[in-house]
């Protein structure tokens, strides 16, 4: 049986991990705060108290954590997975990180003797837990192939997209069109609600024109409702849309909706939501418009 260490059991790492267990691994997760181990530990898989503990007779490791330094603290370092693990293991990470952090990871890896892989995911919480998420794979077409399994019990669109880094790439795009589509769902809904259009018969018909998108089929009820219990937070998209201004800066492109974008998320932040979904990008446009709902409303 493949034993897979599970570290970061999050929003998405959570279910991910679970599903994993389901699919017949035997699962090792840790956590920096331990409910999130038990949890999994219920579910079927076993916890661990530490990285070490975790990796060392795992065969295949699985990260899902925030940010870039925070997967470099737990892969380098000489209690870091590319030391503890056995040699030869496979490291999967699943968090959105730099594309360059990502190529320096696997040059680490492999100066290590051990093997990685850039397996960044789209889909949010839902995703995650019907095991339905669309994942950008960068790294050996060999390693890829070893993943693919493992990754089939987590989403429903496995695609290998080039070298280590290549996912994260891809990925960075994937942040510039769903902060651009939610700042424009959030726009359409305010505007609506301002003309006093029955709202939900309206997105209905959008969601089946040219303007249909995911976010109007699996966001737009919540942000109607003024629901933004994350799902995706601010505080997350804020660091993905450095790293998508810094990726398309070093590739030298211009991106002026998506930095409009970063701009406004960063607002929203400023002003203490960062805990909220992406979702809450619909009170910004509100406070710009002079219509700010009140905690109260809310
Ligand atoms: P989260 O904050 O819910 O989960 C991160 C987990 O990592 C937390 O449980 C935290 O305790 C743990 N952690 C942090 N540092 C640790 C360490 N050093 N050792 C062990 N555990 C540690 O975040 P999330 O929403 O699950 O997102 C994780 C990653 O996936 C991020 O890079 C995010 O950008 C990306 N992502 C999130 C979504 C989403 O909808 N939430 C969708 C796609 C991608």
């Amino acid at each position: 049986m493949t034993t897979i260490a599970f570290i970061g059991l999050g929003i998405m790492g959570g279910p991910m991990a679970a599903n994993l267990v389901r699919a017949g691994y035997d699962v090792i997760g840790y956590n920096r705060s331990r409910p999130a181990v038990d949890t999994l530990i219920e579910r079927g898989g076993r916890g661990a108290a530490g990285v070490t503990e975790a990796v060392t007779e795992a065969d295949v490791i699985i990260t899902m954590l925030p940010d870039g330094p925070d997967v470099e603290a737990v892969a380098l370092g000489e209690h870091g997975i590319y030391a503890a693990s056995q040699p030869g293991t496979l490291h999967i990470d699943c968090s959105t990180i730099m594309p360059d952090t990502a190529e320096r990871l696997a040059r680490a890896a492999v100066s290590a003797g051990r093997r990685a892989l850039d397996a960044p995911v789209s889909g949010g919480e839902r995703g995650a837990v019907e095991a339905a998420l669309s994942i950008m794979v960068g790294g050996e077409a060999a390693d890829v192939q070893e993943a693919r399994p493992i990754l089939e019990q987590l989403g429903k669109t496995v695609v290998h997209v080039g070298p280590n880094g290549a996912g994260q790439t891809v990925k960075a795009a994937n942040q510039l069109l769903v902060a651009g589509i939610i700042e424009l769902v959030a726009e359409a809904l305010v505007f609506l609600e301002a003309c006093a259009v029955d709202t939900h018969a309206a997105v209905e018909v959008l969601a089946g024109g040219l303007a249909g998108n995911a976010v109007l089929d699996h966001k737009a009820a919540a942000m109607l409702a003024r629901d933004f219990k994350p799902g995706f937070r601010i505080d997350l998209h804020h660091k993905d849309m450095g790293i998508v201004r810094a990726a398309a800066r070093k590739a030298g492109v211009a991106i002026p909706l998506g930095t409009l974008a970063g701009e406004l998320i960063a607002s929203l932040r400023a002003q203490g939501h960062g805990d909220l979904d992406h979702g809450a990008l619909l009170l910004l446009v509100e406070q710009l418009s002079g219509r700010a709902t009140t905690n109260q409303e809310r």
